[in-house]
């Protein structure tokens, strides 16, 4: 393997139709305009909280050791335990699934990550994200990276059992040839939503995130919020037929009123400057919590945006790394106008432990 690890060979093969076609091509064709135009963008405000959502997340739970106390905080119990990691000050082996352009990658720099392997269906954002990893400056972690869609395919398509480790004592599944070091953290960030279109994908989406990863390892991730997409739909006047709503900075479009199936319930997204109407799906959080379970992943956190907020605001870590990540600044005034505060509450941020 190069030491770049995944390879532009592995891209999926076939032509990609119906909404995972519009998906791979939406992404596949949105330029990385880089960091000096980013700031340009209409919703930096946004964009920089929704970074700084993502380093919260990874940073008190994916960190072994911090995890360990912060978790006890919030549970009110030791349940959580780096395994065998309580001495290191790094994270481990982590799986960016749906890894995009790579926009993790500097987060994942400063988490003191060992070894990372970035997947996505979308190959040319993949290229991207190696790219940003070859820029990254400082002591570089061990990356590899490959095309695939996660959803309908195993992670052994892939990569091969040097990449991907299995926990010795995980013995649902019969994968005694795989023989490197199982994640320590699986991340969906921005991603997962897409594959409750069927029960099928869920299923398959979810057996790459657990099959790979150590028992006391975690999965954190963000998704639209269900909740509130749905209190939304419910509040449209009755009369209706444009099942539309949003702001200046959102807006999202449902099909159908009435029928709110598990799985494909399907609305369009809009969020300018960065999804220009991607078909999505709802993602009915009792019914993923079930689903998880089979998997071994049991809930430890899930906030809105909103509540990720008020809850770190103050933090003596996160208060501090929002006005360097931009999201206030030094008087605490915020970057975002009311239309794009709105709009980072269409999302939720979990993490899950597999047990
Ligand atoms: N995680 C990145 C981030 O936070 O910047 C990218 C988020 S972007 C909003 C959603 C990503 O999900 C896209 O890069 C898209 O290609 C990817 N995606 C959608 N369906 C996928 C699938 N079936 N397998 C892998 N990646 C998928």
């Amino acid at each position: 393997a190069s030491p770049r690890g995944g390879d532009s060979d592995q891209r999926p093969a076939k032509k990609l139709h119906g909404d995972v076609g519009v998906v791979v091509e939406h992404y596949n064709s949105r330029p990385d305009v880089g960091v000096v135009q980013r700031l340009d963008s209409p919703i930096i405000g946004l964009k920089n909280f929704n970074n700084w959502v993502k380093s919260v997340l990874i940073t008190r739970f994916a960190h072994p050791v911090l995890a360990a106390s912060r978790n006890r905080s919030i549970n009110g119990n030791n349940s959580y335990r780096g395994r065998g990691r309580e001495g290191s000050t790094g994270v481990g082996k982590v799986l960016d699934m749906g890894c995009g352009k790579g926009g993790d990658m500097t987060k994942w720099a400063k988490a003191k990550v060992k070894e990372l392997i970035g997947v996505d269906i979308a190959a040319v954002s993949v290229d991207q994200a190696r790219s940003r990893w070859e820029s990254l400056r400082g002591p570089k972690y061990v990356a590899s990276f490959a095309a695939l869609d996660c959803y309908t395919q195993p992670l052994t398509r892939a990569f091969g059992p040097d990449k991907l480790g299995i926990d010795p004592i995980y013995d649902h599944h019969n994968d005694s040839q795989l023989n490197g070091e199982p994640f320590d953290v699986v991340s969906m960030q921005f991603c997962m939503h897409y594959a409750f279109e069927t029960r099928e994908k869920a299923q398959c989406m979810l057996d790459n995130v657990s099959r790979y990863l150590r028992r006391g390892g975690v999965f954190i991730g963000t998704i639209p919020n269900a909740e509130l997409l749905l209190e939304h739909l419910d509040a449209l006047p009755p009369n209706s037929t444009d099942l539309t709503f949003g702001n200046s900075v959102y807006k999202i479009t449902f099909d159908e009123r009435e029928e709110k199936p598990l799985y494909g319930h399907k609305y369009l997204f809009f969020l300018r400057d960065a999804v220009e109407n991607v078909p999505e799906y709802v993602v009915n959080w009792d019914n993923f919590v079930k689903m998880a379970a089979e998997y071994d992943l049991v809930p430890v956190y899930k906030e809105e945006f909103h509540q990720v907020f008020d809850e770190h605001q103050e933090h003596p870590e996160f208060g501090p790394l929002m006005v360097r990540m931009k999201v206030v600044d030094s008087n605490g005034e915020s970057a975002m106008d009311e239309d794009q505060w709105e709009a980072a509450n269409i999302y939720i941020a979990f993490a899950f432990e597999k047990r």
